[in-house]
């Protein structure tokens, strides 16, 4: 595996759905965007198998881009995976990552046992295949921990870790999850005014443990909230957190994309 080379201030965007129609039907623009603010390569992350074919698809025509194999909870009403399914649809050297999978007891309600019952196949699928975890949770951290745990995904149980997508969690919540091995990864949210707790807990995690990530085509970041994100925004989120820590923009853009390359276990291309 060749290491890493950097020419100058280069941004990765380690979470966005591209194939999302929004964005599909943009794609020069989009890839425009990217190459203009130096966003040198993107994840396009699964959120269910009837669209995988397109996620993979975009993988597989643009060298820049990647992509994750894994079904959302969010998503009721859709085909469940089995872990065998989730085994084989990673084996493709542009699919890095297993995901996103998690719990999210905000957007649902009732008996939500189907949720972790997804959870766990993607964790088992993440330490048979080597791949690392994308983990969505929303007002169930307790849950996410528990279960991560369980299931062995931490490196310090024999898993490969992962990444905290779109983190919005407390300290307590990040520190459980980097004594595992993951990466936090902070999304837009944390350029918000009111994001203060986020805010606060981006100035502690530390760069090292750290990725960026748009969730495009939501969340834009400060100065476009409001509007349909896409990747080439997740270099403001950069600037915003190198104001936030005090440290060069060039650090955070480095020490990111550094994370990027190790978590995901892949060359530069
Ligand atoms: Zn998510
Ligand atoms: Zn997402």
């Amino acid at each position: 595996m060749r290491a890493p080379t950097y020419n100058g201030a280069m941004y990765i965007d380690s979470h966005c759905h591209i194939n999302f129609p929004d964005l599909a039907v943009r794609m020069p623009e989009i890839l425009a965007k990217m190459a203009e603010n130096k966003v040198t390569h993107a994840l396009c992350v699964s959120v269910d198998l009837p669209d995988f074919p397109q996620v993979r698809a975009l993988a597989e025509q643009y060298p820049h881009i990647f992509a994750s194999v894994g079904v959302h909870p969010d998503y009721e009403d859709t085909p469940e995976p089995t872990v065998e399914q989730l085994v084989e649809l990673s084996q493709h050297p542009k699919i890095v990552a297993i995901g996103e999978t998690g719990l999210d007891y905000y957007r649902l309600e009732g008996d939500l046992e189907w949720q972790r019952a997804r959870f766990r196949n993607h964790i088992r699928a993440s330490r048979i295949t080597r791949k690392p975890l994308i983990i969505h949770t929303r007002a169930a951290s307790a849950d996410t921990i528990r279960i991560l745990q369980e299931e062995g995904a931490g490196t310090d149980q024999g898993g490969v870790a992962g990444v905290m997508h779109c983190f919005t969690e407390s300290l307590e919540v990040a520190e459980a999850a980097i004594a595992m091995g993951f990466y936090i990864s902070f999304s837009g949210i944390v350029t918000f005014k009111s994001a203060k707790d986020l805010q606060a807990v981006a100035r502690v995690v530390p760069l090292e443990r750290m990725l960026i990530e748009t969730d495009s085509p939501y969340l834009a970041p400060v100065p476009f909230r409001g509007r349909t994100n896409e990747p080439g925004y997740v270099m403001h989120i950069a600037e915003y957190i190198a104001t936030l820590k005090d440290v060069p923009l060039a650090e955070v853009a480095r020490q990111t994309s550094a994370n990027f390359f190790k978590l995901f276990q892949f060359a530069q291309p």
